[in-house]
């Protein structure tokens, strides 16, 4: 089995659209992608809304909605689409989104009689500002990456890198929703305690090891009933969506705090996602196979499937970018640090929501999962400073001749995230950044 039998029109890779900056090469929101944010005209009053990006532009779906282009469903999930948060479009469910997906991949269809109606209805990207796509009530951050759950291991437990039960449980936290905002949200650098390993006592002050985690973030469409859990094989139904994530990380207070509950004041100061949210339906043709080594324990049957086993993963490349203050004063732009791919994750997104709800936990619709820090297989693949570092203990060299072993203020963190490959229509997420504010 492929995964021909997800793709259909909306992602034959020869469509074009009468909106000509989606049909250059690299563009991160060619027809193909057609993914949602929540948005507004810049320095104005209006409304936020919904909104979904083509090319450099951005197709407003409230105006949408009064075009008199679009009835039935899609005209329905146009109205839902007006809000301010998406949350009651994802809501409706796969078929109301997939309804919406193709009458707009229809209309913004090269050739398309709706051209002249729509074309009144585009905002330029540049001239957007955004807000949360959605309500986020609930996050859960997992920890789906075995190479970063492996090095990051060593560093606090030399002995006993990957506890036990790594192989078995899709390990995750409850996160705090209140704290993440959307890109562009710089933020202050955090205070709390911290202990260094020689000290008698702990001590208070600004976080010396700021750190990024690169992740992605996953948005629950349609929730679950308390007590009803959602079984592998319909757990995609429920995914409306992925975006990219950066889960701002305090590794000294965490290493102080962390036992035995887990993390908590290093975690929830600033977590900021990109304002766009690629489908579930987009990301289709990026499906890709799972496995599980040989030699490891093999998914307990609530976390098995045939489905995940032939496109449970997703393949999506991921990097993460710095700016440093001293580059955006000489404007050098800001250098790659790594890059890695959700591809090479531990769990699946089917696995990570079967889990989460085999005990009868409820999920509701605007939800948002972390994966984890999303580390490949070579130390490169590093998705976090404190890998790239060695934990502070290997400065790493910029172009221009500063260093860095965690962050420091003013650096601006870049994460992108994109898919291509042959025969499908490359697609992007844009970004996400965030600068480090000076500690009060
Ligand atoms: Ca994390």
């Amino acid at each position: 089995m492929s995964i021909n039998h997800l793709l259909n029109e909306t992602h034959d890779p020869k469509l074009t659209s009468w909106v000509e900056s989606a049909n250059q090469s690299g563009c991160d929101f060619p027809i193909q992608n057609l993914p949602f944010a929540v948005f507004k005209k810049i320095g104005t009053n209006e409304e936020f809304r919904g909104g979904v990006a083509i090319g450099e532009q951005i197709l407003d779906l409230a105006a949408a909605k009064n075009s008199g282009v679009f009835n039935g469903v899609a005209l329905e999930a146009l109205a839902a689409c007006s809000k301010n948060e998406l949350n009651t479009f994802m809501d409706m469910g796969k078929s109301v989104w997939s309804a919406l997906r193709l009458a707009l991949s229809k209309a913004l269809a090269s050739g398309s009689s709706a051209q002249d109606k729509l074309a009144n209805c585009l905002v330029a990207q540049a001239d957007a500002e955004y807000a949360l796509p959605c309500n986020i009530g609930d996050y859960t951050d997992f920890y789906t990456s075995i190479h970063h759950a492996t090095s990051v291991g060593k560093k606090f437990r030399p002995d006993n890198p990957l506890l036990p039960n790594y192989k078995w449980v899709p390990i995750g936290y409850h996160g705090r929703s209140s704290s993440i905002e959307i890109s562009g949200s710089d933020f202050k650098r955090p205070k709390g305690q911290t202990k260094a390993p020689t000290a008698t006592e702990p001590s208070f002050g600004p976080c010396k090891r700021l750190d990024y985690e690169l992740e992605i973030g996953i948005f629950i469409g349609n929730g679950n009933a308390l007590g009803e859990p959602i079984t592998i094989d319909n757990a995609e139904d429920h995914v409306f969506g992925i975006c990219i994530f950066n889960d701002w990380s305090a590794r000294d207070i965490q290493g102080w705090e962390y036992q035995p509950l887990g993390p908590f004041l290093s975690k929830n100061f600033a977590s900021t996602i990109s304002p766009w949210i690629v489908t579930t339906e987009a990301l289709a043709p990026y499906k890709a196979q799972w496995t599980r080594e040989e030699t490891d324990p093999q998914p307990m049957p609530y976390l098995e499937s045939t489905q995940n086993r032939t496109s449970g993963s997703f393949d999506i490349n991921l990097q993460v970018l710095l700016e440093t203050e001293k580059m955006r004063g000489a404007e050098q732009g800001p250098t790659p640090l790594s890059q890695s791919n959700f591809k090479d994750s531990y769990w699946t997104v089917a696995q990570m929501v079967a889990h989460h709800t085999v005990n009868g936990c409820n999920l509701r619709s605007g939800d948002m999962f972390g994966s984890g820090t999303q580390s490949g297989p070579n130390p490169e693949e590093a998705g976090s400073m404190l890998e790239l570092s060695n934990a502070g203990s290997e400065p790493v060299s910029l172009p221009n001749g500063e260093e860095r072993t965690f962050l420091e203020d003013g650096d601006n963190v870049i994460m992108t995230g994109w898919c291509e490959k042959e025969g499908a229509a490359r697609i992007g997420f844009g970004l996400v950044e965030a600068k480090i504010l000076p500690a009060e």
